[in-house]
């Protein structure tokens, strides 16, 4: 009799509830996006996205950018990749952070594209 290993895959989750937060990684979280948004600096625009991954307790890539829910309809408070499936465009902005509607919101009740 053998027992077959399974490698034990990490399971952390992709998108977190704002509000599920502590108030410091919720300060830490608008904090890294405020940066990210203003900052002119590709390498600085990709640190504070980490950090802002970090303070919600998410993993993304180097290169990757994390964003908290804009919908303009209800008060979702989602924390998600810009990768992720099923994301709507609210507005298009001269910052650097995409204005984005969360699959949920997308589906039940999707924002206006502006042209
Ligand atoms: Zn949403
Ligand atoms: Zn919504």
């Amino acid at each position: 009799m053998t027992t077959a290993v399974i490698p034990h895959a990490r399971t952390r989750p992709t998108t977190v509830d704002y509000r599920s937060l502590t108030l410091a990684a919720q300060d830490l979280f608008d904090l890294a996006q405020r940066h990210a948004d203003t900052t002119i600096d590709a390498g600085d625009y990709n640190a504070f996205m980490q950090v802002a991954a970090h303070a919600a307790g998410l993993d993304i890539a180097p290169d990757r950018e994390i964003t908290r829910c804009a919908c303009p309809t209800c008060h979702c408070a989602l924390i998600f990749p810009t990768d992720l499936p099923g994301l709507r465009t609210v507005e298009t902005t001269e910052y650097n952070l995409p204005r984005l509607q969360c699959p949920a919101c997308a589906d039940e009740h999707p924002a206006p594209h502006e042209d």
